[in-house]
């Protein structure tokens, strides 16, 4: 069978969808992929290496060049969720879903995807360290990070050297999933790498969407698609919403052949 009728048949028969996303759903938004060959990670800023700026060491010692490089760098202002993070808040509407995503833009509840665990946590807000007061990062690069409090606006974003403190939130949520979907990683970075298997890859089914080949390209449960997530999902979506509609007019036959 076709991989993408084949995709749209499991989308559409799941009911409890779980989808990881990593950079490749933000890069077709225009978004750098941090980790790519001529990604952000790629060269130095000012001297520095981007994960030694992205560190909680340099975030105390330099927060000026810390936001300096927030501002420049990772910045998502002016940039938009595409039709791939539309796409999957219009599924969210009709089934149990979360998504875990490793990247900061928040642009799946931007496009109104609401159950989302981001377990890098975002660029969208900062937290003021002492008060705890939260303010929009857009704000804090035009206001300064000194609180009114005298304390200093730290992102919501988890850095290099600090723990991942929603995986475990998001490992528990994976099991209970009755779908594997995962776009836009090659699932090579640890802690996300492990989802797969914390959900029970062996045992249930996966969809990758990915440019790249994956560790799970030839794996028996798993799906993969080799392309494009915005263009893969949207020819998905056209495949589900006819399974969909031929369910329907079933479903109607058979209320029929009932009052009959
Ligand atoms: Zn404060």
């Amino acid at each position: 069978m076709d991989k993408l009728q084949y995709a749209a048949e499991l989308i559409s028969a799941s009911k409890n969808l779980m989808v990881l996303t990593g950079a490749g759903m933000s890069t077709e938004s225009g978004l750098k992929d941090f980790r790519s060959k001529d990604g952000l990670a790629s060269g130095t800023y000012e001297g520095y290496y981007p994960e030694e700026i992205l560190s909680r060491g340099f975030f105390y010692h330099n927060t000026a060049l810390f936001y300096q490089y927030l501002k420049e760098k990772l910045n998502v202002s002016g940039y938009s969720p595409n039709k791939g993070h539309q796409i999957l808040a219009e599924w969210e509407k009709k089934r149990e879903m979360t998504i875990i995503t490793q990247n900061i833009d928040s642009f799946h509840q931007k496009a109104g995807s609401i159950h989302v665990i981001e377990v890098h946590g975002t660029l969208a807000e900062c937290t003021c360290l002492k008060c705890r007061m939260e303010k929009p990062l857009s704000l804090v690069l035009k206001e300064g990070y000194t609180c009114p409090c005298g304390g200093i606006y730290k992102p919501n974003i988890v850095l290099y050297d600090e723990e991942v403190t929603e995986i475990s939130r998001a490992f528990s949520v994976a099991r209970a999933g009755d779908l594997l979907m995962v776009l836009g990683t090659s699932l090579k970075v640890y802690p996300a790498a492990s989802i797969p298997e914390i959900y029970g890859i062996n045992h249930k089914r996966g969809i990758i969407i990915n440019r790249d080949e994956t560790l799970y390209s030839h794996h028996y449960n798993v799906t993969e698609i080799n392309d494009g997530i915005g263009a893969s999902l949207q020819k998905i979506e056209r495949k589900k919403k006819k399974i969909e509609s031929s369910r329907d007019i079933d479903q109607t036959t058979q209320v029929l052949d009932k009052e009959e």
